[in-house]
């Protein structure tokens, strides 16, 4: 049977307890273990996909379609291990499932209670596909206290009892604040917070105590004292450099043998870390450096291009290069040339990543044409390949009026919605003005590349799997004009209809693709288009 981690945070929000999961996930990996992160999101939106990006992040989608927090983008990057739709539940799932039960009267008549219904129905989610796991760890988001997670600690409490004291242990992750003027560290928000999740019924058994400040002897004497735990399991957890080097820190703060310890486990063996030392020393060691512009609309909050920004930095760690990101907004560029210049010309490479609505959109197209004529590396991802069609299409195949039919009717569509497809799982569809939630063409699709094209070369395979997020398509009619403008369509899906890859092969680099690569991207294993991207982007930088 699997172990249970359960994770809870307090205090404050932004505390990287989703990195912490992550952290601890692959050190248990690197003792031999199997390994599944789970993540308990106790708002009422049914998913992530509609919310803004500003508020909540990046959507991180899954394998099987599922538009997930971007914690679970931590968790793959991590551990390698594919994120799927029952790793992720919102209160607002949880409710609707149980509300559509209610109406179907499924409860014989019986009251719909938050305890048992809402409980049972969150401990069924934590326990659903573990049977080939050593260890299942669940974070419950939020912070403990909120009103919306109370029955996410119920059930961890019931949980704890129905597998057994030593199947599941609970961490707490905890802030340690620095008061300047009395140069101290202070424990006591630690011992409000632990005190509260005692009265919940939830002794934790570790203790992640995040501080500023090297954590004093005396001070984690006394945090182990008020909140009723061995000293050995309060873990100091310094800010640390990159989040790649975390992982290491917090085996040197013992936080994996602890939790071993918490379970009763004494290990059998060291575990094998060399494969994080090795990230480490790249990535504190560079032998160069590039700067890559990306052109975007949520510039202003990073956490809205989380996948992308890490797979740039593996780029940079597969060729062993400091990848800088220029974060540009689109709009700045609307019909001025010498505002894209400025900010374009010191970059080795220009990126225009995924997007939605018209905002920034003539910016963007502008920023592949500055890439095109000053033959600069050019990546777009989805919106960004969506861009790279129109500006073809205006620029070299004679077509000014080219657009998408997203931004408004359009008589030249180069881009514009499906509303049928064939699917892995056969024909699929949606209505056009169908619900902004879940009408998505979402997850992993296969693309066959063209035998001899650039793409073909840098997967090192004609037939590739990736994930989407997108309702609009590039317009196969326009294919023949694209294609007279030198943008060749090297990867379709397997029927031959939908574009997934543009390329210009008379190009340094310049490549387009309809999916999201980044998400698939680790640091033991950069996506290969972010590691010839870079690889370009490198070159690049010796021209200049
Ligand atoms: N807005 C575009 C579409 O829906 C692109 C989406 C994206 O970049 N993820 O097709």
């Amino acid at each position: 049977m699997a172990r249970y981690i359960f994770i809870t945070g307090g205090v404050v929000s932004s505390l990287g307890k989703g990195l912490m999961a992550a952290s601890l996930a692959a050190l248990l990996q690197t003792r031999g273990y199997r390994v599944r992160i789970r993540k308990f999101d106790p708002y009422l939106n049914v998913d992530p996909g509609t919310m803004s990006p500003y508020q909540h992040g990046e959507v991180y989608v899954t394998d099987d379609g599922a538009e997930t927090d971007l914690d679970l983008g931590h968790y793959e990057r991590f551990t390698g291990v594919a994120s799927r739709q029952s790793d992720n539940i919102t209160s607002g799932r949880i409710y609707k499932t149980i509300i559509e039960r209610e109406r179907r009267g499924d409860y014989l008549g019986a009251t719909v209670q938050v305890i048992p219904h809402v409980t049972d129905a969150i401990k069924a989610f934590a326990r659903a596909e573990t049977d080939d796991l050593d260890f299942v760890l669940c974070e419950i988001g939020g912070t403990v206290g909120d009103i919306e997670s109370l029955p996410f600690i119920e059930a961890i409490r019931q949980l704890k009892n129905e597998v057994g004291r030593g199947n599941a242990i609970s961490i707490h992750v905890t802030l340690v604040p620095y008061i300047a003027a009395a140069g101290e560290l202070k424990t006591k928000p630690t011992q409000h917070s632990v005190r509260e999740l005692a009265a919940l019924g939830v002794q934790p058994d570790v203790l992640v105590c995040r501080c500023e400040h090297p954590l004093p002897e005396s001070e984690r004497a006394k945090i182990a004292l008020f909140c009723n735990v061995p000293e050995t399991a309060v873990i100091p957890a310094l800010d640390a450099k990159s989040i790649y080097a975390v992982p290491l820190q917090y085996h040197a703060e013992g936080l994996d043998s602890e939790v071993l310890r918490a379970f009763g486990i004494t290990p059998s063996s060291p575990p094998d870390l060399t494969r994080w030392e090795e990230i480490v020393e790249r990535l504190m060691h560079p032998e160069g450096e590039v700067t890559v512009g990306v052109v975007g609309k949520y510039v202003g909050l990073q956490d809205a291009y989380k996948s992308l920004n890490e797979a740039l930095v593996h780029g940079g760690i597969a060729n062993r290069v400091k990848v800088n990101i220029r974060w540009i907004d689109a709009e700045l560029f609307e019909g001025d040339d010498a505002e894209i210049a400025a900010h374009l010309e010191p970059c080795h490479a220009i990126l225009v990543p995924g997007a939605f609505g018209s905002r920034g959109a003539e910016g963007k197209i502008a920023s592949v044409r500055f890439a095109r004529e000053r033959r600069v590396p050019y990546f777009g991802i989805c919106f960004g390949m969506q861009m790279a069609c129109i500006e073809g299409a205006r620029d070299l195949a004679g077509l000014p009026q080219a657009s998408s039919t997203e931004f408004g009717p359009t008589d030249e569509p180069v881009v514009g919605l499906i509303t049928e497809w064939m699917g892995e799982r056969g024909l699929e569809t949606r209505a056009a003005n169908g619900d902004l939630g879940g009408t998505m063409r979402l997850g992993a699709y296969t693309a066959a590349l063209t035998g001899n094209s650039v793409v073909a070369s840098i997967y090192g395979s004609d037939e590739i799997s990736e994930r989407h997020r997108h309702r609009y398509e590039v317009n196969t009619s326009y294919r023949d004009a694209l294609e007279k403008g030198g943008l060749v369509f090297s990867g379709m899906s397997p029927d031959g209809t939908l574009p997934e890859i543009v390329e210009r092969p008379d190009h340094p680099w310049f490549v387009g693709v309809q999916f999201h690569p980044e998400l698939k991207s680790k640091p033991f294993d950069p996506h290969p288009l972010f590691a010839s991207f870079i690889a370009a982007a490198v070159k690049q930088s010796r021209l200049v």
